[in-house]
């Protein structure tokens, strides 16, 4: 970067006195300077991805965080800007109140940004195609100890990352509505290279702004109808983590992203090569879940409404185009919808997907599988469109997101597709960027591993192992407490501003920091908090290490359960900071408005990493692996991608407990909570909190259900399907050695916590889009 030509460019947006420009005005000024700076790059690097075979990315959801300070690292421009911004009188810093891009609610939004983050540094053509929410992630406080949530306008201030393209602009026709697809561009830069990738979100907009006949018969509601209701289709991100809203609008905006992305690959395609017969070799289209696999029936409706194709070609060209990653084994993730309404929403694309739903009954024939099992893997089954099996149908690769899973899969979920296709089945263990999730976040450590072996890990973190050879050396051991130390101080500063809350960086800080979900058991952590604060009181516990246990996540609105267990997580953070017996060694801190860049700074300060799903439940889990790049240990369950974790990093330096899948699949049939909670003092002491008046629920009831979840279940569920009351023993047991562990010896705890660090670089998303690009999409 010529630093001169940056200074004119970027001061000639600033106002004239420079000091009183708002950070708001500086971030504007430093987007645009840099996107004109690199802009050049960006169109070579786009028009090399169109030139050659090329992935698409679709995914309802990019949970891309803050791109400004990241923007700046990958160009390897940040310690320039730093200096310019020193020089102008200005810090860089002041840019962290910078709104978060959250158009995403969790691990699967953050995986695809991480992906396409790796994509653009492997140098691979992948670009990414989404929605532009105008409303991403509401933005949560803690009011009195319940959740409140609020709308996240993140683009009131400018987007200054993103450039609109009028040209590529296109129409999307529902029966009965037709809106415009507007697309907004954002560059993703890869790290030491020219490579640019592109993250391409379509904005609804009305063909026509507003109708002036009406307006001039003064009924302004009429005429702005028709603008509210095609900008209805990509006004908010539905804040829910992995259950099937079973709304119109939702299917429509799966629909409006997926024919708006095809439409633009297609015409694309045909400028350059003038025929879409070899489509197929040119490009591949991963579906992040099953929220576009409504792509399917829209490639062959382009295909043959559009090209006259016959079906049976533009079905397999569709089987060779698309890929499926499936994140859940949770029923109620598996998408359904109800063929009334997508007859009534997309009537041509229900006639195409009961042709598919035909092609498969008899294909399966003719192949002589049997009846019971056609009958289920077809798509349509009674008055439902099954989305996952028309995937699978449709796909030619199938894959699972951690080892565990795709075991799941196979065994279970997709069980007979499996039986069927086995070729397609593969796995890709999910990743996370070190760029972001340790060179930005984690300077201080950085320092220290470069310093060691040089910055190659930051393109290699396989590189990381080599740092193991100083496990044994006390003076780096040192040099890594020393950071640590750092970070979690600079966390301690940053809750005591956000939250108005006193932690000790001398204590063990303890993280759970996750979606809140029944699964993922936070409730089983505040449960063992009450338990360590009873056993300190009646003796039975001595000695306790002090330790800060800090919790970040967001519930879904209308998700009851959850949202009680953040009440009950905070009433537990009442009474241990209120009893002199421990209010100087448990402190209870859940974080407000958890997203990436509060991430960036937990993940950092971290001890102890807390990875407590039910085994089976969860798929992979990403936020795991960003607390072990930062040198955490795991206390968790077997699930997951813990198990790799764990194979990485060795057992003994890890902290696991609980029952496997294998077990599970034993106790299950016979599990009886009721019999457990009879016949255990202290878990009967710990759950009936929820009951008898230890704590409050406002009145509402909530815990009181919560309760009857453990004990009594649901017509839905068996009573503790999640297994908390049968895991605890071993929970508590487990993360009371963790904590006296560090207690009786830093160092040795310190020697876990670095091994772990070094044992990270499978975990890179550099590792897992390699292996994508070269077994799935075989891209170069
Ligand atoms: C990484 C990340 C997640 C995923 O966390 P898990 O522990 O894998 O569920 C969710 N939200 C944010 C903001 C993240 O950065």
């Amino acid at each position: 970067m010529d630093k001169k030509v940056f200074m004119e460019k970027f001061t000639g947006r600033l106002p004239k006195d420079i000091k009183s420009a708002t950070p708001q005005q500086l971030h504007n000024a430093l987007g645009e300077t840099v996107m004109e700076l690199y802009s050049d790059r960006w169109s070579v690097a786009r028009e090399e991805h169109l030139s050659k075979r090329r992935a698409a990315y679709l995914s309802m959801e990019f949970l891309v965080g803050r791109a400004v300070f990241n923007n700046l690292l990958c160009l390897g421009i940040y310690d320039e800007v730093n200096d310019a911004f020193k020089e102008l009188g200005l810090d860089l810093a002041d840019l962290e109140v910078i709104e978060d891009a959250a158009l995403g609610n969790g691990g699967l939004g953050r995986l695809a940004a991480c992906f396409l983050d790796s994509a653009a540094t492997l140098g691979l053509p992948l670009d990414g195609y989404g929605i532009r929410y105008k409303y991403g992630l509401f933005k949560q406080s803690i009011v009195d100890g319940f959740q409140r949530e609020d709308i996240d306008d993140w683009t009131k201030y400018g987007d200054p990352w993103s450039r609109r393209c009028d040209e590529d602009t296109l129409l999307i026709e529902y029966s009965g509505q037709t809106v415009k697809a507007v697309p907004y561009d954002m560059p993703i830069f890869g790290c030491r290279t020219e490579n640019v990738g592109t993250l391409r979100l379509w904005q609804a907009e009305p063909v026509k702004e507003f109708d002036f006949d009406t307006f001039n018969k003064q009924d302004y509601l009429e005429a702005s109808k028709e603008k509210i209701y095609a900008e209805d289709i990509s006004r908010v991100l539905y804040p829910n983590d992995d259950t099937n809203e079973g709304k119109k609008l939702r299917l429509k905006q799966q629909y409006f992203f997926s024919c708006a992305s095809l439409t633009d690959i297609l015409r694309k395609h045909k400028a350059r090569f003038g025929t879409l017969d070899n489509l197929a070799d040119y490009i591949s289209v991963q579906l992040n879940d099953t929220h576009p696999v409504i792509s399917i029936p829209e490639l062959i409706r382009q295909l043959v409404d559009n090209e006259g194709w016959t079906f049976e070609k533009a079905l397999s060209t569709a089987k060779k185009v698309f890929n499926y990653t499936n994140h859940t084994v949770m029923q109620e993730a598996l998408e359904k919808w109800w063929t009334g309404l997508v007859e009534e929403v997309l009537p041509r694309i229900y006639e195409i997907i009961i042709q598919i739903n035909e092609e498969l009954i008899a294909e399966m024939y003719a192949n002589g599988v049997q009846k019971d099992k056609t009958n289920r893997i077809k798509i349509i089954k009674g008055e439902l469109i099954h989305m996952a099996d028309m995937a699978c149908y449709a796909s030619s690769h199938i894959n699972g997101v951690a080892e565990i899973h795709t075991q799941i899969l196979r065994d279970s979920v997709l069980a007979d597709w499996y039986s069927l296709y086995p070729e397609r089945f593969r796995n890709e263990t999910n990743g996370i960027t070190q760029r972001r999730w340790l060179a930005l976040c984690n300077k201080e450590l950085s320092s220290l591993i470069t310093e060691k072996i040089g910055d190659g890990w930051l393109t290699d973190l396989s590189q990381l192992r080599e740092l193991s050879k100083y496990a044994d050396d006390s003076s780096v051991l040192d040099s890594f407490i020393k950071v640590k130390q750092t970070k979690k101080q600079q966390l301690a500063d940053y809750i005591k501003a956000r939250e108005g809350v006193e932690t000790d960086p001398n204590s063990v800080f303890d993280i759970q920091i996750k979606r809140l979900h029944e699964y993922k058991r936070q409730l089983l952590n505040a449960f063992s908090i009450l338990w360590i604060y009873y056993g300190i009181k009646d003796g039975s516990i001595t000695n306790f290490k002090p330790t800060t246990f800090i919790f970040g996540a967001k519930s879904a609105p209308g998700y009851k359960r959850a949202k009680a267990i953040i009440k009950y997580i905070n009433e537990i953070g009442r009474i241990v900071s209120t009893d002199p017996d421990t209010r100087d060694l448990i402190k209870v801190v859940f974080v407000q408005n958890y997203n990436v860049s509060y991430a960036e700074k937990l993940v950092a300060a971290a001890d102890v990493s807390e990875q407590i799903s039910t085994a089976g439940t969860e798929a992979s889990g990403t936020g795991n692996m960003k607390l072990m790049l930062n040198g955490a240990v795991t206390l968790g369950t077997y699930d997951g991608a813990n198990i790799e974790i764990v194979q990485e990093a060795g057992e003994e330096n890890n902290y696991i407990f609980g029952a496997r899948v294998e077990d599970l699949a034993r106790i299950v049939p016979e599990y009886d909570s009721r019999r457990v909670f009879a016949e255990d003092k202290m878990i009967k002491r710990v759950v009936s909190s929820l009951i008898d008046g230890t704590v409050s629920d406002g009145g509402s009831g909530d815990f009181r259900e919560l309760y009857m979840s453990l004990l009594d279940g649901a017509s839905w569920h068996a009573p503790d399907h999640y297994y908390l009351l049968g895991d605890i023993r071993s929970y508590v047991e487990t993360k009371l050695r963790c904590i006296s562990d560090y207690d009786s010896d830093r160092a040795a705890f310190a020697r876990k916590q670095w091994l772990n660090m070094c044992n990270a670089g499978k975990f890179s998303s550099d590792r897992t889009i390699a292996d994508y690009a070269e077994n799935i999409w075989n891209i170069k």
